[in-house]
């Protein structure tokens, strides 16, 4: 087998997965784009089985520390085992459900997403070995589900850093549905496989919906960056006073509020750019009891972090100055380049600058089917805060 031989103190002696460009100090063999290789030490001990492109970053990502091929076995393996890991960790009744079924290399399968809606699985393919390897992928699900039909989301922006083709949109298997509707935590929202973003649903912050909720009796809300109103909706059924929610896409804000129709609530939905809209109440000196800010992650690498950063607290502040005494903002960020310190000190700033004091009620994550590797920090993304502004400070 073909392969490279890895410089000392790279990553990957302590625990990634990842070998970067300026990592390898040899390549042997003729290793081609999208081949598997073998990655061995500078003492020329085997370190692993990786996959290869040398038009990436990220030349390598070993998928296995032993002799390994991609075949059909090893998918099928690799998607056995990532599936007794939601049903356990989801506590996972009867299947079908809604899961992300394979999340890259947090499931030994890098560049492999697998999310199952039902009897329907969406799939990204983010680097091209796996990309090469769609059809094996396919097989793996066929046997393994016996699904209705298997679609192709490759639209990812990720792709470009593999050199790989953007607006892959397709069938592999079976029959692509019309859009229909899911149940949620006993809600039912509608998802458009092939036309929503992501591949349907946020279904990182399921669980996030349900525990906000719970907090929403009584109060006045406001849902910002509510695409399909996962949040929104949640609040409403637990029996808010009122539920604001706004998103700047239109199709997103046409399905909330089909949503809403779809489960007898009252929501007001609108289209708009949230920072202006969070600018006009406040300028209406409007008053909220919970706050939900779930923006998109303003970042995709470390050089935007300060511009990200400066959106972050706007919105923050705009929100905190919108809150009523004891009212609590519910606050997310999906960059993985914002961790958690950066988050909390960005936060703090703009409680500074609207005069609130805060208390900390919980923290949230990601749900468990998109495990977090801690020697893998970029699998770590989804934090959140729940916050309460405590009056009279
Ligand atoms: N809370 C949502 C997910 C939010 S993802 C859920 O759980 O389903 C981020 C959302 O922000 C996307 O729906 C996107 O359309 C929206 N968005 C991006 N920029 C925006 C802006 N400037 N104003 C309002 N919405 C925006």
């Amino acid at each position: 087998m073909s392969g490279l031989v890895v410089k000392p103190r790279a990553r990957i002696y302590h625990g990634h997965e990842w070998v970067y460009s300026s990592e390898v100090q040899k390549v042997f063999g003729d290793p081609q784009p999208g081949d598997v290789v073998s990655l061995k030490d500078f003492r020329d001990r085997r370190i692993g089985t990786a996959i290869y492109n040398p038009d990436s970053q990220i030349v390598a990502r070993r998928f296995s520390r032993r002799k390994q091929d991609l075949d059909l076995d090893f998918f099928r393996r690799r998607f056995e085992r990532a599936l007794d890991w939601r049903v356990s960790s989801l506590k996972l009744g009867t299947l079908p459900a809604l899961y992300r079924l394979a999340w890259s290399e947090s499931d030994g399968l890098p560049g492999v997403i697998v999310d199952r809606y039902g009897d329907h699985f969406v799939l990204q393919t983010l680097t091209l070995a796996m990309d090469q390897r769609k059809n094996l992928i396919t097989q793996a699900l066929v046997d393994l589900f016996s699904p209705a039909g298997i679609l192709e989301r490759n639209d990812s922006p990720i792709r470009a850093a593999e050199n790989l083709e953007l607006d892959v949109n397709g069938v592999l298997y079976g029959a692509a549905p019309d859009p229909f509707p899911v149940d949620i935590n006993g809600l039912k929202m509608e998802v458009d496989l092939m036309g929503g973003q992501k591949t349907g649903l946020y279904l990182d912050q399921l669980d996030n919906y349900a525990a906000v909720g719970e907090l929403a009796k009584g109060k006045r809300v406001l849902d910002c960056f509510c695409n399909q109103g996962g949040f929104a909706l949640h609040c409403a059924r637990a029996g808010a006073a009122e539920v604001t929610a706004v998103d700047i896409s239109e199709p997103a804000i046409e399905t909330a509020s089909r949503n809403a129709e779809l489960n007898g609530l009252a929501v007001n939905f609108t289209a708009a750019n949230a920072f202006d809209f969070l600018k006009r109440l406040d300028g209406e000196k409007a008053q909220f009891d919970l706050i939900i800010l779930d923006p998109p992650s303003f970042t995709r690498n470390r050089k935007a972090v300060k511009d990200a950063l400066r959106g972050y607290k706007e919105i923050h502040l705009r929100a905190l100055r919108l809150l009523s005494d004891h009212g609590t903002l519910a606050t997310y960020s999906c960059s993985h380049h914002i961790g958690h310190d950066l988050f909390m000190e960005m936060i703090c700033d703009a409680a500074v600058d609207a005069r609130r004091t805060l208390r900390l009620l919980d923290r949230h994550s990601q749900r468990k089917d998109h495990p977090i590797l801690p020697s893998l920090p970029e699998s770590e993304y989804l934090k959140g805060y729940l916050l309460q502004t405590l009056p009279g400070w």
